[in-house]
């Protein structure tokens, strides 16, 4: 008896070789396999007379064969097979390339159905390499709707196929119906067992469109229920109670005036703290807005409540930078404050291990290294982490398992869309910095191409030499991708630039360097070290150079809007006025459109909607950044409103069942925790 955690190797035809490539893919259990869905789809559906075909079409037709097939040899290793069908309404010659034993297989007299590409027209069609299969047999390969898989080394499209029809044979009957009833009934969804028959083998493409619906409805419900769960434990689950302290001490300290949106995000985080309740809650604001001060004034009132705050940041470099920067606010109260990274001496990590074990400090700031197995936290209240888009969900809950459950503030500089908001951080509570501090300068922004190349370097030279710095940044190219001519790699543009500067210190950055090499070049930039940083998008993530009045984007074409705002974003960050240069030779309306919305507009929110309208969420988040697992059919943006609905399901169905423990909801519950599983997986 088969069952759904069965392994493939079960199958008939899959042997040991074929298993190992199924598990390339990521197919282990025949439930794998059900789930394993096409990545599109082939119409063979339509057969039509070989007289109405057009030249070029992908069609079936049937037809008898006309003549012996003839197998001639061209030469070493180039045969081919051909013979011509025919049917009422015309015909056609066939030609099979080293395919020799259809010579043997296809017989004069008899008909056969073909599907392939009709070349030619009139009297002089033809087909190569056509799939083939007796008229009886129609309904194999032919004459409906073909499921396309992913592939890999060692399996083909029938393999699989087969693999799938017998998955289904075997499981159709026991597949669990994840979706409660009363949701499926709502939401006017088909049962499971046709849902996975039809994601594979549709009958028609409006039966394909039911069963994508129902699967698209159930991923993104499963993934709301896992969200809203955890969402649902924390607010259950006792957290540090902080005592509320008077805020006017430490806003009186600071050089400036907090925001509106500063102080009431510091409210509704404030509120939380005092709550009995763990606070899991996410910051979000445009660059610049000003999120460190936010996460100073709690880590501040976490030390009125004697308790001491983790800082976590991406990189070596900004764990630095927001050293400093916290250490201007906190340091006046007397606070104690160290950095904890990689870099590190291996006398000083034990003193200061030694020291937040006793609770001997108040603020530690540092990379992932503040989390690794051996550092013991003796009165961990509050944890921050920046950038919050690269730690994914399975690494916050492993921040969240540290201790004594501290309480957890992210930040995050990525404007998200509402509907996709609602569902990345369907975990979390929001606050958003909506408002910029004062006196902030608006960065002018320009679209050039190549003829601007004189004009450009002569405004690098000039804003040098009245002592500025200046940033440029290449596309990233990926290893294995070849370099298209238009495209210049970071290295080699840094050397241009050096060739046409002599006289200024040009650096560069780029992804393949060590952690190490890199901080070194920023560390240096950051110093005022060197005058022109040329780098891959390395520098996105937020370190602050206060003198750099200038981000030059080479093939801006090549990056996301929202991703050139951010980039933006690194200048016009101290009193210096500051430009952002988009150089794109690239032709066509749409690029320059694209390009005209940064030159318009400054908030991070409008580029964040129009980018997500223009690229679809497909580019917008790549899974990988927003931390959520892989989507098998949905897709986040397109499909925001079964989204919503989703959505508001799932919410409904914790109301009345919050731990999913309902035997109806035993399905519901295993996928949730699967989901887990798999998430927790690929974030080692
Ligand atoms: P981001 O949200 O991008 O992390 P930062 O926290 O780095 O922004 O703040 C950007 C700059 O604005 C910093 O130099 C910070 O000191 C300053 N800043 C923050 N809040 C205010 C304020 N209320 N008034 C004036 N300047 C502020
Ligand atoms: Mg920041």
């Amino acid at each position: 008896m088969a069952e759904l955690q069965t392994e493939i190797r079960y199958l008939k035809g899959i042997g040991e070789k074929k298993a190992q490539a199924f598990h390339k893919l990521g197919v282990f259990t025949l439930y794998d396999l059900l789930s394993f869905f096409p990545r599109r789809y082939e119409d063979r559906s339509v057969c039509k007379p070989i007289a109405l075909t057009q030249n070029g079409e992908s069609v079936c037709v049937r037809g008898l064969v006309a003549d012996t097939p003839r197998l001639t040899r061209i030469r070493r290793g180039l045969d081919l097979v051909k013979f011509r069908i025919v049917d009422e309404s015309g015909m056609a010659e066939v030609t099979y390339f080293n395919q020799s034993y259809r010579r043997d297989g296809i017989h004069k007299g008899e008909s056969y159905v073909f599907f392939g590409k009709i070349e030619g027209s009139g009297t002089r069609r033809s087909m190569v390499n056509p799939v083939c299969e007796r008229e009886e047999a129609e309904g194999g390969v032919t004459g409906r709707i073909m499921p396309v898989y992913r592939l890999c080394a060692g399996l083909n499209q029938r393999t699989v196929m087969q693999a799938v029809r017998q998955g289904l044979d075997a499981c159709g009957e026991i597949l669990p119906e994840t979706l409660p009833e009363t949701v499926r009934r709502q939401e006017q969804l088909c049962p499971a067992r046709y849902a996975y028959e039809n994601i594979h083998f549709p009958a028609d493409f409006q039966t394909l469109e039911i069963a994508r619906r129902r699967l698209i409805f159930e991923e993104l419900f499963v993934l709301a229920c896992a969200l809203g769960k955890m969402r649902g434990e924390r607010v259950r689950e006792q957290g540090i109670r902080l005592e509320r302290p008077e805020l006017g001490d430490f806003w009186q300290s600071l050089p400036f005036s907090p925001t509106n949106a500063q102080r009431r995000a510091v409210d509704e985080a404030l509120h939380d703290l005092c709550s009995g309740s763990v606070m899991n809650r996410l910051v979000q604001g445009d660059v610049g807005s000003g999120k460190t001060l936010v996460a100073a004034a709690l880590i501040w009132a976490a030390w009125k409540n004697g308790l001491c705050s983790a800082f976590m940041a991406p990189t070596e470099i900004l764990a630095q930078q927001h050293l400093s920067t916290l250490t201007a606010f906190l340091a006046p109260f007397g606070m104690r404050i160290r950095k904890l990274t990689g870099s590190t001496t291996a006398k000083e990590k034990r003193e200061i291990k030694a020291a937040l074990k006793a609770g001997e400090l108040d603020l530690v700031i540092g990379t992932h290294a503040l989390f690794s197995a051996d550092v013991e936290y003796g009165n961990l209240g509050l944890v921050v982490t920046d950038e919050q888009h690269r730690f994914g969900v399975g690494q916050r809950s492993a921040l969240i398992g540290k201790g004594q459950r501290p309480h957890v503030l992210v930040m995050s500089a990525t404007p998200i869309p509402r509907t996709l908001a609602l569902i990345l951080y369907g975990d979390l509570d929001v606050s958003i910095l909506d408002e910029m501090p004062p006196g902030r300068q608006k960065v002018d922004t320009f679209a050039v191409n190549e003829s601007y190349r004189a004009r450009l370097n002569g405004f690098i030279r000039k804003l040098a030499a009245e002592g500025r710095q200046i940033f440029v940044v290449c596309p990233m190219v990926e290893e294995n991708e070849e370099l298209p001519q238009e495209l210049k790699s970071a290295e080699e543009h840094a050397r241009e630039l050096q060739e046409a500067f002599p006289e200024l210190r040009v650096a560069c950055v780029h992804g393949r360097m060590k952690a190490k090499e890199k901080d070194a070049v920023m560390a240096a930039f950051v110093a005022g070290e060197t005058d022109v940083l040329v780098s891959t998008t390395v520098i996105e993530v937020g370190v602050d150079v206060p003198n750099a009045a200038l981000m030059v984007v080479e093939n801006a074409e090549r990056f996301g809007l929202s991703q050139l705002h951010q980039l933006r974003g690194r200048v016009g960050r101290g009193v210096h006025k500051s430009w952002c240069i988009l150089v794109s030779d690239a032709e066509g309306e749409e690029v320059r459109s694209r390009l005209d919305i940064l030159c318009k507009t400054g908030d991070g929110f409008k580029v964040a909607e129009e980018d997500l309208r223009l690229r679809g969420p497909g580019d917008f988040f790549g899974s990988r950044q927003s931390g959520l697992p892989e989507m098998h059919v949905a897709d986040l943006g397109a499909d925001a409103q079964i989204l919503q609905r989703a959505q508001q399901a799932a919410l409904k169905l914790l109301e009345e069942d919050p731990e999913l423990d309902l035997p109806e909801d035993a399905p519901l519950r295993e996928r949730v925790e699967r989901l887990f599983r798999v998430s927790a997986d690929s974030f080692n």
